[in-house]
């Protein structure tokens, strides 16, 4: 399954996760008081993004302050 984008159903308090499944465009929906986003860094990120296309309330800064992995970055060469 791919989360597609959310939306926030706003008279009823509710969220909806649109999604499609791997393979096929349909476009499906599931609707939830709450969602919580565990798609890693970039998939939440593009989740979100996709989701402010779509009028999600969300921060400007979305998307920035990106950096790589600290602990390659303080690696020694070698
Ligand atoms: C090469 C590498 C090595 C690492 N080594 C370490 C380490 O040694 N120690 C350590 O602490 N951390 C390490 N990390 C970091 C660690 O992987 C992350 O901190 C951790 O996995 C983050 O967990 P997460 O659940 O937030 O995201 P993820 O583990 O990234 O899980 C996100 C999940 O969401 C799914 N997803 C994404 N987009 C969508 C979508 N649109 N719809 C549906 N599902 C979606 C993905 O397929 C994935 O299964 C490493 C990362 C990398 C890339």
């Amino acid at each position: 399954m791919c989360v597609q984008c959310i939306q926030e159903v706003t008279s009823q308090g509710l969220w909806q996760v649109l999604y499609k499944q791997q393979g096929s465009d349909d476009l499906h929906i599931v609707t939830a008081p709450i969602v919580i986003l565990a798609a890693g860094t970039l998939g939440s990120n593009e989740i979100l993004l996709r989701s402010k296309e779509k009028g999600l309330l969300v921060s400007e800064r979305l998307g920035e302050g990106y950096s790589s992995n600290g602990d390659q970055l303080g690696k020694p060469p070698s």
